[in-house]
């Protein structure tokens, strides 16, 4: 719920983006989209390692999927002022950051100090700079 709940603000951030400017909206749009499969895996493994059944795995990746779009769509209904949108954005940012950086990298390379895993993280930033070179 936590995943579909974080999933929601992706969207939202999206949204936001977009009342900033096309360019910006497009850039945060694709950086969300390419992250937010790894969201649905995560979401998906998340419920399954909780003992709950596929089926309610499943129902909550549909969640996680309707999500997004449900955030950015609630964007339309209000303006965030100037002021407050720079601040938002840069709390979005500063929550990946934060996350990525203390939180899922220390873990993914704890009790993983695999070859694999460092090669995973590097494919992976080098992923995220595609997107936003394409994005710019
Ligand atoms: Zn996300």
């Amino acid at each position: 719920a936590a995943m579909v709940g974080h999933s929601a603000m992706d969207g939202v951030a999206i949204g936001a983006a977009f009342q900033v400017g096309g360019g910006m909206g497009t850039a945060v749009a694709m950086a969300v989209i390419a992250h937010d499969f790894a969201d649905g895996f995560n979401t998906y493994t998340l419920t399954s390692l909780y003992g709950n059944a596929r089926r309610r795995a499943i129902a909550m990746l549909v969640a996680d999927a309707i999500a997004p779009v449900a955030g950015a769509a609630s964007t339309l209904l209000f303006t965030i002022p100037e002021g407050a949108l720079g601040a938002y954005l840069g709390l979005f940012g500063g929550v990946l950051l934060y996350l990525a950086a203390a939180e899922i990298l220390p873990e993914a390379h704890h009790e993983h100090p695999a070859r694999s895993t460092l090669l995973c993280t590097v494919a992976g930033a080098a992923f995220i700079w595609l997107v936003v070179g394409i994005a710019e």
